[in-house]
């Protein structure tokens, strides 16, 4: 069984191939600059990287050019695309429509559609790329997973925000959560390796730390909290992201500069997080460097990240009622650990020690344990994948 994976941005569509008999990636790559000059395609597999350069005014032409470079007899690793037995998608919001992965239909795009309005960066791209390939392969199924489904489970108290409740009812404004499909994966690979799967009294902090961060409380597999909300502005500071602050400062800072609200939200989510407190770059590696250097703001920026996901470690363990591990994954969870180090430091109250070592080794794409032996709860490093759950839930709804 062999099963596309596609995740679909506006002007981007990245892939990869699955055999599912083994859970490799047969074959992996993306397109860029879809509807823009200069599209191209860079497409890897058995080793060897193809690069096509080559007009993409629409995402119709992209799958068209993705199928062909997977079924070329040199580059290609499937004959024809009826080897293709489903394709997964990648769906940011479901809103409160769906709380798992379903097959794309013309009834469920409808919904997803309706979405939009709580996704408009996200869902329509994530949409077109359905279209296209649907129209490329009509015989094929195709499943939508959701980024939000993981988070279907966190109860009302923990994701209804304090505003009337009618406004709830009528705009659906509450807490949704992304990563989902990253979450769910590091806690499951985490039950998995501590010999917990199935135990309903297994508590995990998932800790996706990347450009975009967030922050989970997984209790017996299913998610109980996390710290993005409506929108993925909410939580820790971010890259580019503020992460939460205070309403208030919306207003004011509209005021101060002039600005309406929409401009207000492209500077938070553009201006703000790391790259807005250090001045120097939302990239941790640039981060890390300029505070070795000595540069104050880069390690203001550092200090407040850890200090914001320590908050959350310690707000979940109080929320499940203790915790037995810890995740770090994505690109600074898996890579910076000074991070690491500055997250796990004087939690020992709660039961974790860091083996500093061990948080020192270089990732190696498997499971890393960096707690010492003795440490209560155990502090894993796990690569993510988000691609192989979007193939597994595929799998799993076929
Ligand atoms: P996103 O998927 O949200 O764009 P990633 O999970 O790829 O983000 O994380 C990107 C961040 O990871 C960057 O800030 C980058 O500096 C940091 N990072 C640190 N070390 C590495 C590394 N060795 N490889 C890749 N990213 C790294």
């Amino acid at each position: 069984m062999k099963i596309l994976v596609v995740n679909a941005g506006s002007s981007s569509l990245k892939y990869q191939l699955i055999d599912m008999d083994t859970e490799t990636v047969l074959a992996k790559g993306g397109c860029e600059r879809i509807g823009l000059d200069g599209a191209k395609l860079v497409h890897k597999a058995n080793g060897k990287e193809t690069v096509i350069l080559s007009p993409q005014p629409t995402h119709n032409e992209s799958i068209a050019l993705v199928l062909k470079v997977l079924t070329d007899p040199e580059v290609g690793v499937i004959k024809s695309m009826d080897e293709i037995d489903a394709v997964g998608h990648r769906v940011v919001h479901s809103g409160e429509t769906f709380d798992k992965t379903v097959l794309a239909t013309a009834d469920t795009l409808k919904e997803v559609e309706k979405l939009s309005d709580l996704a408009p960066l996200h869902n329509p791209a994530n949409l077109i790329g359905i279209k296209a390939c649907q129209a490329a392969m009509p015989s094929t199924p195709m499943a939508m997973v959701f980024d939000t489904a993981f988070h279907a489970t966190i109860p009302a108290h923990a994701y209804m925000y304090g505003i009337a409740y009618e406004d709830y009812e009528q705009y659906k404004i509450r807490k949704y959560g992304f990563h989902g499909t990253s979450h769910k994966f590091v806690s499951q690979e985490a039950a998995k390796y501590l010999g917990r799967e199935g135990d309903a009294t297994f508590k995990v902090v998932t800790c996706h730390l990347g450009n975009g961060s967030s922050i989970s409380a997984v209790k017996g597999g299913k998610c109980i909290d996390t710290s993005m909300g409506f929108t993925p502005l909410a939580g820790v500071s971010m890259g580019t992201r503020s992460g939460d602050i205070d309403p208030a400062v919306v207003e004011y800072l509209c005021t101060k500069k002039k600005m309406s609200a929409e401009d207000c939200m492209t500077y938070l989510n553009k201006k703000g997080g790391m790259a807005g407190i250090s001045g120097v770059s939302s990239d941790f590696r640039d981060l890390v460097k300029a505070k070795d250097e000595g540069n104050a703001r880069a390690t203001l920026a550092l200090d407040m990240f850890s200090y914001q996901c320590k908050k959350f470690v310690g707000s979940y363990a109080a929320a499940m009622g203790g915790v037995d591990c810890i995740v770090f994954t994505a690109g600074v969870g898996e890579n910076t650990d000074c991070v690491r180090k500055d997250v796990c430091s004087d939690l020992e109250f709660l039961g974790i020690k860091l083996d500093e070592q061990k948080n020192l080794e270089r990732n190696n794409g498997k499971i890393r344990e960096i707690s010492t032996p003795d440490s209560k709860v155990k502090v894993l490093v796990i690569p993510t994948n988000e691609e192989l759950v979007i193939a597994r839930e595929t799998l799993e709804l076929l």
